[in-house]
């Protein structure tokens, strides 16, 4: 028996009554978990419903293939987010997160530096004191960042300069060029970044996790940055999340 601490990122049914989570944990990344009766059992169903954070204890059985497979024993909520629950754009918002974390779908290793960016967006999503576009932008880029697809910000990869009134990122490469050292400006892959924006990529990118939520941005700059981290996450992951297209209907 093991017992884990879980963010729960989808809910799927399984016959009449029961259903399966997929959870987002520290020590054993995403693992998907057989509930016996979740779908009818209030002890349980709680617990172990989308965006919970609960405290899970697990059989493990190994199949004839040698795979693990996890089943429920018992369940406690630690955190429900009660006020996303209760606003149909936050919902949205959040079931947006729940689809990227799926998507990137971490297995066998230390998630727990995305855990704790994805409870403490939630957090802030709950508790109202950031603007949900923010957070949806942080989330995005530091998701991909922290998994393998952080860019190298430091300065222009070819001269070094720190920074410049227009700098180069190239999608593909991860690169950054100033503007004297680009020689591809339009090419489809470079983004051209101003000095704020640049800054503010920095920030989401590097900054440490107990100060990453503590910024603000004009609404110009909010816009364009929520292009831009939209198009890193088309770029790595794929185009149509079907939660991002409907949080832009109901939040409208
Ligand atoms: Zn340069």
């Amino acid at each position: 028996m093991i017992t884990i601490k879980g963010l729960i990122i989808r809910e799927t049914p399984r016959g009449e009554s029961s259903k399966s989570v997929t959870v987002l944990s520290d020590e054993r990344g995403v693992v998907d978990v057989f509930v016996r009766g979740g779908m009818k059992s209030s002890k349980t169903s709680s617990p172990t419903q989308l965006l919970a954070y609960s405290l899970l204890c697990l059989e493990e059985k190994k199949d004839a293939s040698g795979q693990t497979n996890y089943y429920l024993n018992s369940a406690e909520n630690l955190t429900m987010f009660y006020h996303i629950r209760l606003d149909a754009a936050k919902t949205a918002l959040a079931a947006y997160f729940a689809e990227l974390l799926n998507y990137c779908r971490i297995e066998n290793s230390d998630c727990g530096d995305i855990l704790k960016l994805t409870l403490n967006t939630l957090y802030f999503l709950d508790n109202g004191q950031r603007d949900p576009e923010l957070l949806k932008c942080i989330f995005e880029f530091r998701l991909l960042c922290d998994i393998g697809f952080r860019p190298f910000l430091l300065g222009c990869s070819i001269c070094y300069a720190y920074d410049g009134d227009i700098m180069y990122l190239n999608m593909r490469s991860g690169l950054l060029e100033c503007e004297k050292c680009c020689i591809n400006k339009n090419g489809v892959f470079s983004y051209a970044l101003d000095r704020t924006m640049l800054y503010i990529i920095r920030y989401i990118a590097l900054s440490d996790l107990s100060k990453l939520f503590s910024f603000r941005i004009s609404d110009r700059y909010l816009k364009r940055l929520s292009v831009f981290t939209e198009d890193f996450v088309r770029f790595h992951f794929k185009d149509g999340f079907e939660t991002l297209r409907f949080y832009r209907i109901i939040s409208q």
